[in-house]
């Protein structure tokens, strides 16, 4: 079983991370500092991690969680482009997010095939600036949504759960929205595998946070160097933020990296990122889908190269030294 805590909560045999972060006791109090509220933060997940209950306590994990959580939009630090803009004083930072607005919310078919039919939440506004977006009227555009209540969304959740395998949360990025999706999470009572669907340049902050909430990340690997990260997504330090967040991911649950074979980026990109993920992540709990479906969308005119669809060829060779490593790949 390769997805084993994701396939565990769908078949009972587990329950949804974030139940267990509601189950868990403690106490806090509002005046206290971000730098109290981590401490408390960490003992309670460490002790989590040993199987060690809390059952007294005015509050829960989750609830310190969102106290964390919407403390630092007031200076805001969820990914690693730290801006630290006071978003609740009305100030965007480079993601140009405020409050949450959703672009669209569905049933998604076309995901990978143990995910389908997944409740797919896409929120407007990206950490990243991909020249080749394909979802770039929202992921650029910020305010492209609307505003739903953390109550409100929770209860659409439940009305799809009858059919959705999963709440699939992604953009543009879920990054800048995670005090919104922890307040949903905090009105949901179903135990529903929560994916963290993402480019994966999150702040160390926020990996804590999901810690315990998150069921599956499917993870963005992009790029197989800094150079084409920081031409392509205007993003610095992109290898060592997301190899680091993948090491988390890969050990906090499960993690299904998702690579778009990108053209004429084969041996900067595909073949390295690979072979760094084989030397650097336990191939435990982990699956691989190599992706063919690029298309030279946004600006992607502009950039000489990345103006075509890939060739067979490059997806091919790509696949197959995935598999030459021993990766488990989505068929
Ligand atoms: S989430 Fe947005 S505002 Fe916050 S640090 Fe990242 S880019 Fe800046």
């Amino acid at each position: 079983m390769q997805l084993e805590n994701y396939e565990g909560i769908l078949s009972g045999e587990k329950k949804a991370k974030f139940l267990e972060a509601k189950n868990y006791r403690l106490d806090f109090e509002e005046d206290f500092t971000l730098e109290e509220l981590w401490q408390i933060h960490g003992e309670a997940v460490e002790n989590l991690k040993c199987g060690k209950f809390q059952e007294k306590g005015k509050s829960c994990l989750l609830d310190l969680k969102r106290e964390i959580a919407w403390k630092m939009l007031a200076s805001c630090e969820f990914c690693e482009r730290r801006c630290r803009a006071d978003r609740k004083a009305g100030k965007r930072g480079v993601c140009g997010v405020l409050g949450t607005r959703i672009a669209s919310e569905f049933l998604h078919f076309g995901e990978e095939p143990m995910l389908v039919p997944s409740h797919t939440v896409f929120f407007a506004g990206c950490t990243f600036k991909c020249v080749f977006c394909q979802n770039w009227d929202i992921s650029q555009y910020p305010e492209n949504g609307v505003y739903l209540s953390p109550e409100k969304m929770a209860a659409i959740v439940r009305a799809r759960h009858t059919v959705s395998l999963n709440v699939n949360w992604v953009g543009g990025d879920p990054t800048p929205n995670l005090p919104f999706i922890l307040d949903v999470l905090h009105n949901l009572d179903i135990s529903l595998p929560q994916i963290w669907n993402s480019n994966m340049y999150m702040s160390t902050e926020t990996m804590n946070l999901l810690d315990g909430i998150v069921d599956l990340y499917l993870a963005d690997f992009k790029y197989g160097n800094n150079d084409c990260a920081e031409n392509l997504s205007g993003v610095k330090n992109y290898m060592e933020i997301v190899l680091r967040n993948h090491k988390l991911a890969n050990q906090q649950c499960d993690l299904l990296i998702r690579h778009l074979v990108m053209p004429g980026h084969v041996d900067c990109c595909s073949l390295p990122m690979l072979d760094l993920i084989s030397r650097e992540l336990e191939n435990k709990n982990l699956m691989l889908n190599i992706m063919d479906q690029y298309r030279p969308e946004y600006k992607a005119h502009e950039i000489p190269g990345m103006d075509r669809r890939i060739t067979n060829r490059e997806y091919q060779t790509v696949l197959k030294h995935a598999k030459s490593l021993g990766f488990s790949c989505v068929p």
